[in-house]
């Protein structure tokens, strides 16, 4: 099973990566090769360069990897549950780990053509698989910087562990989606009503 892609952002999608839709846990990179097929379903690897790493790296190596994010990923959702519930704590120890991640890696930049012109793009080497591990850091890094603590939210619906960015104007988005958890709680709170009349 794919994870569903709905966070908002590609650290909050990769929190996603293991979810409960109906109360049973859900493992979505549980091997390399479904890691790497999340990381081209969020966007952050083409097909062409992820297929590439599955070959230059090797199946083995891959799977490593993909346990260190899973690893990571428990560690990222601990810490973000506190730093949301309390966005001004110490979290030197966090930011260090973070920091470490984000040390490894190294980047090369190159200039583009696109339709509004030419540009400086700078991108990531992925010369080892825990470089890997540093692309999702840089994402987490881009969420807790970019995004203010309380409009990363956890799905209300009954038993849903989805996460997602609130990106609505009112930031009063409640479910993961308005049709799948957003419905079930209609249906469960119209229940209640019909059962108290
Ligand atoms: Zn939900």
């Amino acid at each position: 099973m794919q994870a569903p892609l709905i966070g908002g952002h590609p650290a909050v999608d990769f929190l996603n990566t293991s979810f409960t839709p109906e109360g049973e846990v859900i493992e979505t990179i549980g091997d390399g090769r479904s890691l790497l097929n999340w990381f081209v379903g969020a966007g952050l690897l083409d097909e062409f360069a992820a297929a590439k790493l599955s070959k230059r790296f090797g199946a083995k190596a891959v799977d490593t990897t993909a346990s260190e994010a899973r690893k990571l990923r428990e560690w990222a959702k601990e810490w973000l549950l506190r730093w949301r519930a309390k966005p001004n704590g110490d979290y030197t120890d966090e930011l260090g780990y973070l920091n470490k991640l984000l040390a490894r890696g190294t980047s090369r930049h190159e200039v583009i053509e696109s339709e509004r012109g030419l540009s400086l793009v700078e991108r990531p080497n992925i010369d080892s698989p825990d470089a890997l591990l540093t692309l999702i850091a840089m994402q987490l890094a881009a969420l807790i910087t970019e995004t203010p603590p309380s409009l990363v939210k956890s799905c209300a619906g009954h038993k849903c562990s989805l996460w997602f960015v609130d990106r609505t104007k009112a930031h009063r988005r409640m479910f993961c989606s308005a049709s799948a958890c957003g419905n079930r709680a209609k249906v469960a709170a119209f229940r209640q009503r019909q059962k108290e009349e």
